[in-house]
């Protein structure tokens, strides 16, 4: 199929048609965030229907989104939700997460964060043993949290360092493979009942299947071991985190949640016999195809041979591909002012953004219909993690977010977080310390 072919892509077309008709952007607003609902519900069932007959919570990592009408959404779908702050958390709490839906993560939990999830029933995963020591100060009889602990399988980086978190230096989890450190962790199960899960991450994006699975074999070969050792099933959950890589060159889904679980089955077929119930905790692979942003372009200039589009998306809202763009690619596509997808013959183009750094670029060279004032740019695959990752650079504001879905065929949009204005910029940069460095 061609690139703009796919159900997908026309219904992109469809939603940056009816956005430039309701007003959502355009002159007023030069750049905006949208998510598809239905395609958020669509991946859901994908996600359902390759865990089938397991006993699973599939928990969303908020931090892919942390928008509480999607994760209201998402808690309505039936998700649990995986977070890493007090922010994270009480976010969930307002999207109405009921708490032994929520797992807390986090490298760096404080006394008082881990207080508040054993109060309230939050499960924790404990990042290393030094926080299991915290624990043992607050669990008491009635703590009713499911508590575990992270372990770093130490199996290897995927293709982008920063995402791996189960390479051998990974500051995640509690290393498997250090010398004594297997010990350690069978006796800190031998001397903690109240200890029931174990937790593995083994990055996002850029992590092949097979690595992930190696890391999720390890970790399930260390459950049976504490429970041999118990003699009971003490370990009654594993917890096998996120990380599915998203394909950001075209609108195929790939790897598919189904070829995910195909590869798990063959080489962890034991977590599938009810011996444990699982969790998940995927993020990107369930928002990103149903997101994009829609940017206005508001030059065009040519320098020194190359064509540049200034856009209004940039570094502000897609911070990592502006500076990671061999890592993060994103996909662009030229629409005309009136949200009509162009198709004229491509040109190679810079596509710029408004940030005050010559680097402030999310594609360059790219191949694409010739751009011109007031066409509209639509960055695709970016519904995880671009809404959540801003940068404040040049006091740009964070653009709104909408939501979309369909009714009797027309587009209903629906706001999901209001744009930042200029006001607000000027109340978070001090105003009310105005006077604060004066004599
Ligand atoms: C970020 C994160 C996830 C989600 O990763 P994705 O690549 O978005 O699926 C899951 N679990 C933990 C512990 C994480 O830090």
């Amino acid at each position: 199929m061609g690139p703009d072919t796919h159900p997908r892509a026309d219904r992109v077309e469809q939603a940056v048609r009816a956005a430039v008709e309701a007003g959502l952007v355009g002159y007023e607003h030069p750049v905006a965030g949208f998510v598809d609902a239905d395609g958020v519900r669509s991946t859901i069932r994908d996600l359902r229907a390759a865990f089938e007959g397991t006993e699973v919570l599939h928990a969303f990592a908020a931090k892919a989104s942390p928008l509480v009408p999607v994760l209201r959404l998402l808690a309505e779908e039936g998700l649990g939700c995986e977070v890493a702050s007090a922010g994270e958390l009480a976010q969930a709490l307002a999207a109405g997460f009921r708490p032994e839906r929520i797992v807390l993560d986090s490298p760096a939990k404080t006394q008082a964060e881990l207080r508040e999830a054993l109060e309230l029933g939050v499960a924790v995963n404990a990042d290393n043993l030094d926080e299991l020591k915290r624990l043992d100060a607050l669990v008491t009889p009635d703590t009713r949290a499911v508590l575990g602990a992270r372990v770093n399988p130490q199996v290897g980086a995927g293709s982008i360092d920063a995402m791996s978190t189960a390479s051998p230096h990974s500051k995640f989890g509690i290393p498997l493979g250090d010398a004594g450190s297997r010990d350690e962790l069978l006796a800190a199960f031998a001397t903690r009942p109240w200890l029931s899960r174990l937790h593995v991450h083994v990055g996002s994006q850029g992590c092949p299947l097979e690595l992930i699975a190696d890391g999720i074999h390890a970790v399930y070969r260390l459950a049976e071991e504490i429970n041999a050792n118990a003699g009971r099933r003490q370990v009654t959950s594993i917890d096998i985190g996120g990380g599915l890589p998203v394909n950001f060159a075209d609108d195929t889904v790939s790897p598919s949640f189904a070829e995910y679980v195909a590869v798990l089955r063959q080489r962890v077929p034991g977590l599938f016999e009810g011996r444990y119930s699982l969790l998940t905790e995927f993020g990107r692979s369930l928002l990103a195809k149903n997101g994009f942003i829609i940017a206005r372009v508001e030059y065009v200039k040519d320098v020194g041979g190359r064509r540049i589009a200034v856009t209004h998306a940039g570094a502000q809202i897609a911070t990592r591909t502006v500076f990671m763009p061999g890592a993060w690619p994103l996909r662009v596509e030229a629409f005309d002012a009136e949200g009509r997808r162009k198709r004229d013959r491509p040109l190679s183009q810079d596509v710029a953004g408004p940030c005050c750094f010559a680097g402030d670029l999310v594609a360059s060279e790219r191949e694409l219909p010739e751009l011109a004032e007031g066409d509209l740019v639509v960055l695709r695959d970016t519904g995880a993690y671009y809404f959540s990752s801003p940068f404040s650079y040049n006091s740009l504001p964070r653009p709104a977010v909408h939501g979309f879905r369909a009714t009797e065929g027309d587009l209903v949009f629906a706001p999901v977080r209001t744009g930042q204005t200029v006001a607000e910029i000027v109340a978070e940069s001090g105003a009310e310390h105005r006077d604060a460095l004066l004599a």
